[in-house]
């Protein structure tokens, strides 16, 4: 997947550094880095930081069907019971 990030319109909530720490890291106070190029395994948090950015400042490809349950979560909501 691959995701931009419009750094004008980026306020450094750091919403998505939160949600998806190995794509996003803040760099002081207001400075965000990115990883441009995101692996299968981040999409949901991905998508996370995606959906909490205040600004949507982030705009990722590939993202289609990120809030359909996969394996992993169905499995997870199985062991919920
Ligand atoms: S959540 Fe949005 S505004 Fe906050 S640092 Fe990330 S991209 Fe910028």
């Amino acid at each position: 997947m691959r995701l931009v990030v419009d750094l004008n319109k980026c306020q450094g909530y750091a919403q998505c550094a939160f949600l998806a720490p190995d794509v996003f890291t803040m760099h002081g106070e207001e400075s965000l880095v990115y990883n441009p190029r995101v692996a299968e395994d981040q999409r949901q948090g991905l998508a996370r930081a995606v959906a909490a950015c205040p600004v949507q400042a982030i705009t990722a490809d590939g993202l289609d069907g990120a809030a359909e349950p996969t394996a992993e979560s169905a499995r997870e909501a199985s062991h919920g019971s």
